[in-house]
């Protein structure tokens, strides 16, 4: 058996073409992207975004600061972001350097603007199962596992990894949709003993080769998060033999990273949405 693969690119393809109808019909979208210090993955990331915000019509601004950044300084930019009515959604990329506590600069975005779902605000809706803004991974994932038909309610699913900006969203969403969710991590004793159980199986790590077949009940759905640059290209946690047990892979590159860059955008329609009174955004 080979693993059907779980074409993120299509699905995203599909999901950028909607978000420019939507744009279309609002008249005017704005994103605005703040990086701080030069790491280069981050470089990429802020770049293929932009590319896609533009491509989709959608107005995407950088606001980029050097590594030294004082954290006042981050909070000044985030401030003037608040107030810039061209602004629907505002995206601070992490890692920020040491210097910088980033969950002063998230608390500090309006809620209403946080597209990557980080504020307390949504990170709390989320935790109540009041989705207002749920981070663009997570929220991906969700999208390939509906679009390939993975029956979720009560299945097994694991999670591997808890970071705030993918592990911990998506079992949380897992958990909303009815799975039996367990979550891995650095410190989780016999890793294989939870993923074997696993009829869903995450991978969010970043670290090439975690997961391998023996690690994997025939017949799961395996979403591979993790990206690793390597000399060969872009590779994920999950071992290519893994084809040969799961029933569904997403493929790295090509699979949830895709998905990302679509579903950021989809976040930033909603902030407009919610900007213009569109959607019912729950203020305190
Ligand atoms: P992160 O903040 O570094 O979190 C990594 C998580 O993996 C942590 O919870 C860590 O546990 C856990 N971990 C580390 N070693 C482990 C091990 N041996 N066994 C089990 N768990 C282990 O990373 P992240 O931001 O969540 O990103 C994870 C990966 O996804 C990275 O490769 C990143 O590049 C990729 N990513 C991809 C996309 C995409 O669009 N495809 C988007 C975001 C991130 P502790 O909490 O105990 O430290």
């Amino acid at each position: 058996m080979s693993a059907t693969l779980m074409d993120g690119k299509a699905l995203a393809a599909r999901v950028r073409a909607e978000v420019k109808d939507e744009v279309a019909e609002l008249g005017h979208v704005g994103l605005a992207t703040v990086l701080v210090g030069d790491d280069p993955a981050s470089q990429v990331y802020i770049r293929l975004k932009h590319e896609a915000a533009t491509a989709a019509g959608i107005e995407a601004f950088d606001t980029r600061l050097p590594a030294d950044t004082a954290e006042d300084d981050v909070l000044e930019v985030v401030a003037r972001l608040n107030d810039d009515d061209g602004a629907d959604g505002i995206l601070v990329q992490t890692p920020l350097p040491d210097q910088i506590d980033e969950a002063r600069v998230m608390r500090a975005i309006d809620p209403v603007k946080d597209v990557d779902g980080l504020h307390p605000l949504n990170a709390g809706q989320l935790f109540f199962g009041r989705e207002t803004f749920v981070g663009a991974t997570p929220a991906g994932v969700m999208r390939l596992l509906d679009e390939y038909r993975i029956p979720i309610a009560g299945a097994e699913a694991v999670v591997v990894g808890r970071s705030l900006i993918v592990g911990r969203p998506l079992a949380m969403l897992l958990l909303h949709a009815n799975a039996t969710v367990t979550i891995c991590h650095s410190r989780t004793e016999e890793l294989d003993r939870h993923t074997l159980d696993a009829d869903i199986l995450v991978a969010a790590v970043g670290r090439p080769g975690l997961i391998t077949a023996d690690m994997v009940k025939q017949g799961a759905a395996v979403i591979d998060v993790g990206i690793t640059r390597t000399d060969a290209g872009l590779v994920g946690d999950v071992a290519p033999e893994v084809a040969e047990v799961a029933a569904f892979l997403t493929p790295v590159p090509g699979g949830v990273g895709p998905m990302t860059i679509a579903v950021l955008l989809a976040n930033a329609v909603r902030a407009a949405r919610y900007r213009r009174g569109l959607l019912a955004f729950p203020h305190i």
